[in-house]
């Protein structure tokens, strides 16, 4: 087992049944979170026999690093990681002038296949566990990033690994974690309203992580062609979960909105979506589609062109809804979600792009 996929209380206990005093599960924590340690041998005010205890039952690390590409373009990284079960996940670290945000998935695969993502189009594998969703900010460490912000917004659908999603949570927003501050961390969905009700449930008991809603369309009969999980949660009732869940945390709501040329950017796309989100406590953000298309059932997808993207934009800001435009980062190593395992696997795990590690 991967000692990342224990929070802190269950260490303790861990360490109660080998009668060590409960102290010395903040001391293993800060080891693994913010000293960044390599080896259980690193932790030198452990005991020997502690340290022996430890190495016998604990794997330190669950990923192996298979890819690093950094964009020529604007510094973004993109991890191509490995389970000990051989399967393939990705992150992203976007580094800025101010902050540092990682991207993270949190399972292999998806199983909600959205027609504009890779990592839907290769089917769900399995849920990550909570080790393996620190391990990916520890791989971003290693290369001296000092992550500020994370984002619940890679491979997989986090709602539906909410159990290990909200343990890692915890560890990141620990004082002897990584220690980022709750409104600093975002678990985003495609609208599956089961889990917004369970973390509207549980809110009180964490940090005062930010939600964000993948909505991408402001209608059912489109968003149904874009994100099948609409035929199940469709919009109006996607809005309702909304509001309940902004009244219940007194916390805004993040919609992402992808811009794809010709299907949801036009000028009455953004008045339907400015009729959808009225009322509603809430942020838009508009994210330029990244150009690299995907296809899907014969369908490509492409950026709209500029005077497209600020017509919408105009129409929001017309109509008194915040938001802000967002091009996408990383155009050169494939950054969107699942390109990067999708192109690994499709050309035999060889790439052209800048690699370093
Ligand atoms: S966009 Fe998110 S929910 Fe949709 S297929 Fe991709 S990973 Fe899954």
């Amino acid at each position: 087992m991967n000692i990342k996929d224990l929070s802190l209380t269950e260490l303790g206990k861990w360490l109660a049944s080998k009668k060590e005093p409960g102290y010395r599960a903040k001391q293993i924590f800060q080891w693994l979170y913010q000293k960044s340690a390599a080896d259980f041998n690193e932790m030198t005010n452990l005991s020997l026999a502690l340290r022996d205890q430890l190495q016998k039952e604990f794997s330190f690390s669950s990923l192996k690093l298979s890819k690093r590409l950094v964009s020529a373009i604007d510094s973004t990284e993109k991890y191509a990681l490995t389970t000990e079960d051989d399967l393939h996940i990705e992150t992203v670290v976007m580094p800025y002038d101010d902050r540092c945000t990682i991207c993270l998935s949190t399972q292999v695969g998806c199983r909600y296949g959205c027609s504009f993502c890779a990592s839907g189009a290769r089917g769900f594998k399995r849920n990550l566990t909570a080790g393996e969703i620190l391990d990916q900010i520890t791989t971003a460490r290693q290369f001296k990033h000092a992550v500020t912000h994370v984002v619940f917004m890679g491979m997989g659908e986090p709602m539906d690994n909410l159990d290990n999603v909200l343990k890692a949570v915890q560890t990141i927003n620990s004082p002897d974690g990584f220690g980022i501050g709750g409104r600093r961390i975002t678990i985003s969905t495609a609208g599956l309203i089961d889990g917004i009700i369970k973390l509207q449930q549980v809110y009180s008991t964490l940090p005062q992580i930010e939600l964000s809603i993948s909505l991408h369309a402001p209608n059912n009969a489109l968003r149904n062609k874009l994100m099948p999980i609409n035929r199940q949660y469709p919009v109006e009732a996607l809005m309702q979960a909304s509001r309940d869940y902004i009244a219940a945390t007194n916390r805004q709501i993040t919609f992402e909105y992808i811009l794809i040329d010709k299907l949801n950017s036009s000028r009455k796309d953004a008045e339907a979506l400015a009729d959808l989100l009225k009322g509603i406590k809430c942020q838009v953000n508009l994210i330029i589609f990244n150009p690299q298309s995907i296809s899907k059932q014969g369908e490509t997808f492409h950026a709209p062109p500029e005077e497209a993207i600020l017509d919408f934009q105009d129409v929001l800001f017309k109509r008194k809804i915040p938001c802000t435009l967002r091009a996408s980062r990383g155009k050169d190593i494939s950054a969107a979600c699942g390109q990067l395992i999708t192109e690994l696997l499709r050309n035999g795990k060889k790439t052209t792009r800048r690699v370093s590690f």
